[in-house]
């Protein structure tokens, strides 16, 4: 694949993409871009016309007309302007109105059917297309995306991380899953990588630290919903940051530059310790839910009476993980020894409930 950069911005200066995450009105779009445009950071606006909320009777966006509105915003400011299209239809009149970029959301970049249909109304355009991550944490639907355009000729394609649905209790309003975004950079180098803050975090609190990991793990850029009311925003209120404080956002980022000439020796490097990091922390989240689940446990053999050590268990969990660990390549030694720390840890924690 011959994919040329969207933006093609130099290393060490992200690509900045911001504006409301839907049109509502005539002045609230271009209040928002003129405040954006007069601080001279935004390489792109964006703005939801079209809605796909999860579920009905929430606010589906104003439609066609709002493309008008982003048509005035290039006019008046001179930013170049984007959309997220789910359609044919919605292919169609975004290029009739001159939109210079389209972007397709994570519930469309699901569905085949979907991502093909819009393959087809954009062949024969040169029109750039990002693509968000599926909101479930499938690389296979996120490159299918990604080819189906390409197929279709478009060549100036980005990648938009917005992270990953998830049950239960978060921090995140979609989970990063940040080896997700890296084996897609690995995958494809020349492809630029947008972090979109605003959907992983769900709030502002935490929209500086996801964008200054986002960029210490060398992504390209950052999407961020930013609104003039963001407490009114007609969605995704709470994510939604004023342009003034989007701009100390990015004034406050630390763009790290290398310190050797071996740039290509020290990007691998990076590269591969990001991806163990991320893989560290998640063994660490996955050792306290286990350790957690273990304290479940130890409640319920107390409630009725069951001691701690049941050797068959303990046998069946080492066996088979040992002939796991030797598919991917771990020694036995190696194997018996993490789940026996993992055990005594866990024993530890039941005896502690217990006793209690
Ligand atoms: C949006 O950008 O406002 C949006 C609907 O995003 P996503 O597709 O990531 O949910
Ligand atoms: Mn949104």
């Amino acid at each position: 694949m011959q994919i040329q950069p969207i933006f093609n911005k130099p290393k060490g200066s992200p690509i900045i993409i911001a504006g409301p995450c839907s049109a509502e009105s005539e002045d609230q779009v271009m209040d928002i871009a003129r405040q954006l445009a007069a601080q001279g950071q935004v390489d792109l606006y964006r703005a939801g016309i079209w809605k796909p909320r999860t579920r009905p009777n929430s606010f589906e966006g104003v439609g066609v007309i709002g493309l008008k509105w982003l048509k005035r915003v290039k006019e008046e400011t001179g930013l170049k302007v984007c959309t997220e299209v789910a359609n044919r239809n919605h292919v169609f009149e975004a290029i009739k109105h001159q939109i210079d970029v389209l972007w397709i959301g994570a519930r469309t970049t699901v569905s085949p059917f979907a991502v093909q249909e819009i393959a087809d109304a954009l062949e024969g355009t040169d029109i750039p297309v990002m693509i968000k991550n599926p909101i479930n944490p499938d690389l296979g639907l996120w490159v299918g995306a990604l080819e189906r355009m390409y197929k279709a000729g478009i060549t100036k394609i980005a990648m938009i991380h917005r992270g990953f649905s998830s049950f239960g209790n978060s921090d995140f309003r979609n989970e990063p899953r940040w080896q997700m975004p890296i084996d897609i950079m690995r995958r494809f180098p020349d492809l630029e990588m947008i972090c979109d803050n605003s959907h992983i975090c769900g709030r502002r609190d935490t929209l500086h630290a996801v964008a200054q990991k986002a960029m210490d793990l060398n992504f390209d850029g950052l999407m961020t919903e930013t609104h003039n009311d963001p407490d009114k925003a007609w969605s995704d209120a709470m994510q939604q940051i004023t342009p003034s404080v989007f701009k100390e956002l990015v004034d406050s980022l630390i763009i790290r530059t290398r310190e050797t000439e071996d740039v290509q020796f020290l990007e691998n490097l990076d590269g591969l310790r990001q991806q163990i990091n991320v893989i560290d922390n998640q063994l660490l989240d996955l050792l306290g839910e286990r350790m957690s689940l273990a304290k479940d446990i130890g409640v319920y053999k107390k409630n009725n009476n069951i001691s701690i050590l049941q050797p068959s268990r303990w046998n069946e969990i080492l066996n088979k993980s040992i002939a796991k660990g030797a598919d991917k390549g771990l020694s036995s030694q190696f194997i018996s020894v993490f789940l026996k720390a993992i055990h005594e840890e866990s024993i530890n924690h039941q005896e502690k409930v217990m006793r209690d």
